[in-house]
């Protein structure tokens, strides 16, 4: 025996984690001695834990938070000539979606809550505007009371982007129960089927026809009823979500004391603006998101965290628009946005995850303190 201690390896500490249990195990398993592996009863238990979710009697599942933006933009009737509303702080997924349909992108800024700004956003309207697409960024809903008076004055589509905001409210209100609601369950959203999506509706008509362009455009067996697409979801991967949305609840409960945690152990004094939840929403907690201290260089803190152990992510680190595809394409209007500028210059996402206790946290936040004052 030697009687040198080996000293033991702190474990990392990564910015998400999805985490499974016996009920997973289970379903899943359920699944593959089924033999039925495609499209069938999961994926509509699925359908109906993500409508309940959403607080609408209808949703429908498809293959990515993707297909879910292309299924609800596509299914409103969005062209070439319509012209759609959104932030130019979110996923590239977003901008594709706009694209995709031949439509042009215009953006809106954001408030100090990093979500769209209604006020901005109605003030991009013109005659070609067709839907407001807002984006739930980090789990925090954006002002939908507001976005939904604005598309009802001037007759709009509403999309909501809430890949990131599964079981979020704005008083009492779910998202996606505001427009169309697409949701992801991509591995590191806060409820994973490792890739999957849903739309959820309050309009039984929208819900037919986005089932029948998930199956391409099929009523029954070669009853072709439109030009459609495979965006089915199979029922292993639905198996997979369907235990922890029954754990949503809890899961953005731990999320939200721990951003808390957070806050608190961060302190007012190193210089970082800590995230803010307006007091008429809860927040998903997708990512905990703060602001560094202007002129600090972000890229020396990501890598003080990660020599500290802990995992950062910037969401995003320039505006969406701000990428060789998009600088001269001519269905992407730049906006002028500086708050949006100014958050994607100094945002850094820590670790927030159920995964994480509070020595875990504590850590999180000694190596923000150490790395942004190093
Ligand atoms: C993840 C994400 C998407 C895309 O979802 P996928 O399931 O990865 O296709 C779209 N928008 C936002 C804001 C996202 O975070």
């Amino acid at each position: 025996m030697s009687d040198t201690v080996k000293p033991r390896a702190i474990p990392f500490i990564p910015i998400s984690a999805p985490r499974f249990g016996a009920e997973e195990e289970d379903l899943v398993l359920q699944v593959l001695r089924s033999g039925m592996l495609a499209q069938g009863p999961m994926v509509a238990r699925l359908e109906e834990l993500s409508a309940a979710m959403a607080g609408v009697p209808h949703a429908v599942a498809v293959s990515s938070g993707t297909a879910a933006l292309d299924a609800a933009l596509e299914v409103l009737g969005v062209g070439p000539g319509d012209e759609v509303i959104t932030t130019p702080l979110t996923f590239v997924a977003t901008l594709n979606a706009i694209l995709r349909r031949g439509a042009t992108a215009r953006f809106a800024d954001v408030t100090d809550d990093y979500v769209i700004d209604p006020a901005s956003m109605a003030a991009l309207i013109t005659p070609h505007t067709r839907v407001l697409l807002p984006v739930h960024l980090y789990g925090l809903m954006a002002d939908m009371e507001r976005i939904e008076e604005v598309a009802r004055r001037h007759g709009l589509g509403v999309v909501e982007d809430a890949a990131q905001a599964h079981g979020a409210r704005l008083r009492g209100r779910p998202a996606g129960g505001f427009g169309l609601g697409c949701f992801s369950f991509y591995a590191t959203k806060n409820v994973t089927s490792g890739e999957g999506g849903v739309v959820t509706t309050s309009d039984g008509d929208i819900a037919d026809r986005l089932r029948l362009l998930r199956n391409q455009g099929m009523r029954s067996r070669y009853d072709y009823a439109v030009v459609g697409h495979n965006w089915r979801m199979t029922d292993l991967a639905a198996a997979l979500a369907i235990p922890q949305m029954g754990r949503l609840a809890a899961i953005t409960e731990r999320r939200s004391h721990n951003a808390a945690t957070l806050t608190r152990l961060i302190g007012p004094n190193c210089g970082v603006v800590t995230p803010r939840t307006p007091p008429d929403r809860v927040h998903a907690w997708h990512q905990y998101t703060v602001l560094l201290p202007p002129g600090c260089d972000r890229d020396r803190v990501v890598a003080g965290l990660r020599d500290r152990g802990v995992g950062a992510g910037v969401y995003y680190p320039r505006l969406v628009w701000d990428y060789p595809p998009f600088l001269d394409h001519p269905l992407v209007v730049r906006n002028v946005t500086p708050h949006a500028a100014e958050v994607a210059g100094r945002c850094l996402s820590l670790p927030v995850h159920p995964g994480l206790g509070e020595p875990e946290l504590a850590r999180v936040a000694e190596a923000l303190r150490g790395a942004v004052t190093a």
